[in-house]
């Protein structure tokens, strides 16, 4: 089924990348073969010669991601942290970059710990629209924002940081991590990012059973680049797994919007209970930068992440995660169902104290990812265990 460029989000997600077989199938097959024929050397029967460098699950998955990002291109890769390895990988040896300061964990060590192999340096800044001029070089090559930002929920207007970039140097490249949103929530190519990264394992996928990661772009040289890196590097997913990432795609716009409506209620509640020293989510008109979430996200939506500090430090912080009954105390987001982790001593346990409370990262931090169970079951959950740890 071909889809428009003016058809509406829910019905690219369920059409776009879905093609039939010979027998008519509805949904395609999961096509194992590693390898396929050829007529005469060189000439393969279809479009595919190996499953490394293509796949028909892949590639429905992938079209079906580019058509939800409005981009021309887009690629699958073995797991989000793949994504930004074959991203950075890109970039010429002795380049630097400029990232938003508190990028997702695996970034910060990948571009830290492991694209500095190569001579990839990077800058972090907590604010890179008042500080990018300042901060990019000569040899600054990428530029990297991830909005809202994990796990303080901080957003970055991308407009004007890409329209910034250009002023400087249209060479530089903008890529937009938009794991926190989905493309469901907001399309940063819109906005002037030449690239847009998610981890698929979380929303895209949405369902906690595939690591994926997948990217999009309208530039044609680009993608022929990162394409040649996703053959030659080789870390790509499975036929299966793209298969089930495709499926979970199409309930996408279901999944999100269910999710952010519930995790507003949540929000507003938290902000007003008394056991609750701060709230960040991008829904609430009290978040510092909601004038950017009204022109960046869908409907104003604040997505279906929410952080908060609770009174009593980090006691009450363990007791509240270890006491609810619905949200489960574990890492990752973006499923189906309702999840909650404590980051100072999970997710950002690595990162040392000082430099974790300066972003916001507090002992008492909890952080909830909101699935799309009854909100009123959610909050009841939440109410109790709130009480639990007050006694
Ligand atoms: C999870 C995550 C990643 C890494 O993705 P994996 O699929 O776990 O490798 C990157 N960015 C963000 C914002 C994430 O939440």
């Amino acid at each position: 089924m071909a889809v428009s460029s003016s058809d509406k989000f829910a019905t690219k997600a369920i059409h776009a990348g879905a093609h039939t077989d010979v027998h008519g199938s509805v949904i395609e097959p999961i096509s194992l073969s590693t390898t396929f024929k050829q007529h005469a050397p060189a000439q393969p029967v279809g479009q595919y010669e190996y499953s490394r460098s293509q796949n028909p699950n892949r590639k429905n998955l992938e079209d079906a991601v580019a058509a939800l990002e409005n981009a021309k291109y887009g690629l699958a890769f073995s797991s989000g942290s793949a994504t930004t390895a074959v991203i950075l990988q890109s970039l010429p040896q002795g380049s630097h970059a400029v990232s938003i300061g508190d990028v997702y964990g695996g970034t910060h060590r990948y571009f830290t710990k492991v694209a500095n192999a190569h001579g990839v340096e990077t800058t972090f800044t907590n604010d890179l629209v008042k500080e990018l001029p300042q901060l990019v070089q000569k040899n600054t090559k990428l530029v990297w924002i991830e909005s809202p930002t994990n796990p303080t929920l901080k957003v970055t207007d991308i407009a004007l940081v890409s329209e910034t970039v250009r002023k400087i140097d249209p060479e530089i490249l903008v890529v937009v991590d938009n794991t926190f949103l989905s493309p469901y929530l907001s399309n940063p190519l819109n906005f002037g990012a030449d690239v847009v990264v998610h981890s698929a394992t979380k929303y895209i996928n949405g369902h906690s059973d595939v690591v994926m990661g997948v990217l999009a772009t309208n530039n044609e040289s680009l993608h022929q680049k990162l394409q040649f890196l996703q053959n030659a590097i080789g870390a790509i997913p499975s036929p299966f797994d793209a298969w089930l990432a495709h499926r979970g795609l199409k309930t996408l716009h279901l999944r999100v919007r269910q999710a952010c409506l519930s995790a507003a209620k949540i929000a507003e509640f938290l902000a007003n209970s008394s056991a609750v020293e701060s709230v960040n989510y991008p829904g609430l008109p009290t978040h510092p930068n909601y004038d950017v979430v009204k022109k960046q996200h869908r409907d104003a939506l604040g997505g279906g992440m929410i952080s908060f500090r609770i009174k009593g430090g980090a006691e009450a912080a363990a007791k509240f995660s270890s006491t609810t009954r619905l949200f489960t105390l574990a890492e990752s987001l973006g499923g189906i169902e309702s999840l909650l982790e404590v980051p100072a001593v999970m997710t950002h346990g690595g990162i040392p104290q000082a430099q974790r409370e300066a972003s916001g990262v507090f002992d008492n931090l909890i952080r909830l990812s909101v699935g799309i169970e009854d909100v009123d079951d959610l909050l009841d959950d939440i109410k109790s265990a709130i009480e639990k740890v007050a006694v």
